[in-house]
């Protein structure tokens, strides 16, 4: 039994020793990929309760040289666990201004939406990088929104009201993601210069058969109607899910029913296509 005992710590050890050198692998791999411009800008479409596209998420991809398009759930958790995040992030809010520039010039009023981690945004100089950022793209502040999770209001509230109100003087909107699944605190909520919630994914998901999924989801529409925010619900893949929806109101959709996350010169062409602006 001991010997079994200490074969099986070994192979534990050897299990983890992987696992970190597996993370080490991929943290420099990631940081190669910032230098060497292996990152992508993918967009998905948000489309009023008349079909008519007012905006679309920013989401990264990652052209890796060997395994090719990585989706953002292998490489984001581990971010975010260190600085790298914030250079992914950036990168990304660099690429949506310069794309919201380009559309303001052809005479779209076309909104976008980026996803910032709480670390980064936790920087001191969030703000004036934002300003940067928007200065340097000339792209219009108010068709940029900034999707922030719940996780932020666990930092100093002050200090999370004193950017938001910042940035919101500016024209950018913000928007909370995943709401409902996260430390959900309604008196911090309240307090923030917000814009919009996003319904998370997993409660429209079961919102035309589970009755709990179907009060949470007009639980978050009552919260927004009440505080005035306007409300995306994210994941829509059925007509059953829109049509239960556009049923209790004004609501955003953004799901694969709609459109998915397209390579950011598809998703343009696609929008002149469909003339909308
Ligand atoms: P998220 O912000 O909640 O983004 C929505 C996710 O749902 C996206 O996954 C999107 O592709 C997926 N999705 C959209 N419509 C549907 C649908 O109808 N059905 C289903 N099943 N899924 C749908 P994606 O692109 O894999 O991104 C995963 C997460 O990675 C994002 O979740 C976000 O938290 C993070 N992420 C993506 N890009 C960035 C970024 O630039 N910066 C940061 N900090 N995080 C990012
Ligand atoms: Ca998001
Ligand atoms: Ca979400
Ligand atoms: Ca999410």
């Amino acid at each position: 039994a001991k010997a079994e005992g200490r074969s099986r710590t070994m192979f534990f050890e050897s299990l983890m020793g992987e696992t970190v050198r597996a993370r080490f692998q991929l943290e420099a791999e990631l940081r190669l990929a910032i230098l060497e411009d292996q990152l992508r800008l993918y967009l998905q479409p948000q489309v009023n309760s008349s079909g008519v596209q007012v905006g679309a998420e920013a989401l990264v991809r990652w052209q890796h040289p060997t395994r090719g398009l990585t989706l953002p759930g292998l490489f984001i958790p581990l971010a975010e666990s260190s600085d790298l995040i914030i250079s992914i992030d950036r990168w990304m809010l660099s690429a949506v201004c310069r794309l919201l520039a380009e559309l303001d010039a052809e005479g779209s009023s076309i909104r976008l939406s980026v996803n910032i981690s709480p670390r980064h945004f936790q920087q001191a100089d969030f703000v004036s990088e934002i300003q940067h950022q928007l200065e340097a793209s000339g792209a219009d502040p108010s068709r940029l929104v900034l999707e922030l999770t719940e996780g932020i209001v666990i930092g100093d509230i002050g200090d999370v009201i004193a950017k938001m109100t910042l940035l919101s003087t500016l024209g950018i909107h913000f928007s909370i993601d995943d709401f409902g699944t996260g430390y959900s605190s309604l008196a911090y909520i309240k307090r923030l210069p917000i814009h919009e919630l996003k319904i998370d994914k997993s409660f429209i998901q079961d919102c035309t058969s589970d009755p709990n999924d179907a009060a949470l989801v007009e639980t978050i529409l009552s919260i927004a109607k009440h505080l005035h925010f306007q409300v995306v619900a994210e994941g829509v893949e059925t007509l059953g899910q829109s049509e239960f929806l556009n049923a209790r109101g004004q609501i955003i959709h953004q799901g694969y029913l709609y459109g998915r996350p397209e390579p950011a010169a598809v998703w343009r062409a696609r929008l002149s296509q469909s003339g909308a602006t």
